[in-house]
């Protein structure tokens, strides 16, 4: 059954027509095609048009439930007698078959909020400009192990639509971007949680970090008085922003210094203190390194304990989660020195929480496409840290302008195999070979896991060889 929302002029649980309704997909990339899959389900007639190509792995599931598509076109007369039109994130509001469609009234939601009218269990939904994977991650693993029956959903994973459409949860966890949560109406849920906000996608927020905000704040529109908002609030944006604003979910804060907060890291210790808990986790007892790593686990762990998970089995968790690659993930030990793959870091703020994460020395990794970088703000760290600085991209003139004069020896390949091998070289026993680059990949590389991969690989190489 559906909520019964009104979703633009559209009435979901009020459809008086004896007809089968139309509902017209945008987009078959995951999101679209967890729609369509979630429409068919609901009895919709369903139609899916793509402009682009459809992935081989898309059609076949669309072909499995004898779901119509398009593919290089938009028909308008298939897509313009839709009774309501699920969009994905990626199309704009500008694009010219949405102007049409909205000249004819026909309603158009995105694909987030038409799989939250289907879905009857509980949400925790996590955004914020860093860390959404790794927290919801580690979210629905501190819930999975703990027997609860979870989904994970949104831009990690499969999509909601399809999480709702195949199986039916007691909570989903969703990690959202500010582009899905853009597109929401009536979307509420139970559990929010709000990372941090640092200038990011502005292109798509007419270069306003206020539009950005406004994106990120929508996490909180339609929650109730009973719904929990978990931020942080050491963050000066989220801090400004909640002292200005009146939500009206109970806030829970995180913070990496005020113990007046419900969730606090003491220097020792994260303690928690809220709804009559009071326990403490060390971070040696999780498989996370680094200060922004506090933050994100101690909103896991807020949100599981709200969800239910008594403290005993989040411990366990803690011990036995993994994350998903690329993410300061130690790839490997050869001499006594680790080589780390933090490859999804592609900004200057990410590498500042790499280099925070290592006492050091470090051999440090970094280049690629430079999207308008302030190295003034590693320049201390990299002094006291870094033993040898490896430029691993086509234009390396930035790095050596800021770090020539800082780091002892700056070298630079192009190729990974030569990479790891000037890293063992350049390295003592103890030291940490990290790769967060500060940059994209898209110079030498396809994108930033084929780099990470390449990495991985090499080292793995390297290793059997060295060992041998
Ligand atoms: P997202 O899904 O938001 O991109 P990830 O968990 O994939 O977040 O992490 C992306 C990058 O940001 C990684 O390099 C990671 O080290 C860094 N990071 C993770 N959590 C935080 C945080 N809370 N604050 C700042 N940076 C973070």
């Amino acid at each position: 059954m559906d909520r019964g929302n009104t979703v633009g002029d559209y009435q979901f649980g009020n459809i008086k027509s004896e007809m089968k309704q139309r509902a017209v997909i945008l987009g078959a990339g995951e999101s679209g095609t967890g729609a369509a899959l979630l429409a068919h389900v609901q009895g919709y007639d369903v139609f899916v048009s793509d402009q682009g190509t459809i992935k081989e792995k898309y059609k076949s599931e669309l072909a499995s439930k004898a779901i119509a598509w398009e593919e290089g076109k938009h028909s308008e007369e298939k897509i313009l007698s839709a009774d309501v039109i699920v969009k994905s994130p990626g199309i704009p509001e500008k694009a010219e078959i949405i102007k049409k469609a909205k000249a004819k009234n026909i309603s158009i939601i995105d694909e987030i909020e038409f799989a939250f009218q289907f879905l009857k269990g509980k949400v925790i939904a996590i955004t914020g400009t860093n860390g959404k994977t790794t927290t919801t991650l580690l979210t629905y693993h501190l819930l999975k192990q703990a027997g609860l029956n979870v989904a994970l959903a949104g831009n990690v994973g499969e999509s909601l639509a399809k999480k709702v459409a195949t199986q039916s949860y007691n909570w989903y966890v969703v990690e959202m971007s500010s582009f899905q949560l853009d597109g929401i109406k009536s979307f509420r849920p139970d559990i929010g949680i709000l990372l941090n906000i640092t200038p990011d996608h502005l292109d798509r927020y007419e270069y306003q970090l206020q539009n950005y905000i406004n994106s990120k704040f929508r996490l909180v529109q339609n929650m109730k008085p009973t719904d929990r908002f978990i931020y942080y609030s050491d963050d000066p944006v989220i801090t400004k922003e909640t002292a200005n604003r009146k939500f009206i979910p109970q806030p829970l804060r995180i913070s990496l210094k005020n113990q007046s907060c419900e969730a606090y890291y003491d220097g020792h210790e994260m303690r928690f203190s809220f709804d009559g808990n009071e326990f403490g986790v060390e971070q040696k007892d999780t498989t996370l390194k680094g200060s922004h790593n506090l933050i994100n686990t101690m909103s896991a762990v807020a949100a599981a304990r709200i969800a239910g998970v008594p403290v005993d089995s989040i411990r366990r968790g803690l011990k036995t989660f993994k994350n998903a690659p690329h993410r300061l993930e130690s790839v490997g030990v050869i001499n006594g020195i680790e080589f780390v793959n933090d490859s999804k870091a592609t900004n200057v703020d990410s590498v500042v929480y790499a280099l925070g994460s290592y006492t050091g020395p470090l051999v440090w990794i970094a280049g690629g496409i430079d999207k308008g970088n302030d190295y003034k703000l590693i320049e201390e760290e990299v002094r006291k840290k870094v033993r040898t600085l490896i430029c691993l991209g086509k234009d390396n003139s930035k790095l050596h302008q800021a770090f020539d004069r800082v780091v002892k020896e700056v070298q630079e390949t192009q190729s990974v195999k030569e990479l790891v091998s000037m890293a063992l070289q350049a390295a003592q026993k103890g030291d940490v070979v990290l790769l967060s680059p500060a940059c994209a990949s898209f110079d030498l590389f396809k994108n930033y896991e084929d780099r990470g991969n390449q990495f991985r690989e090499a080292v793995a190489e390297l290793k059997k060889k060295v060992e041998c």
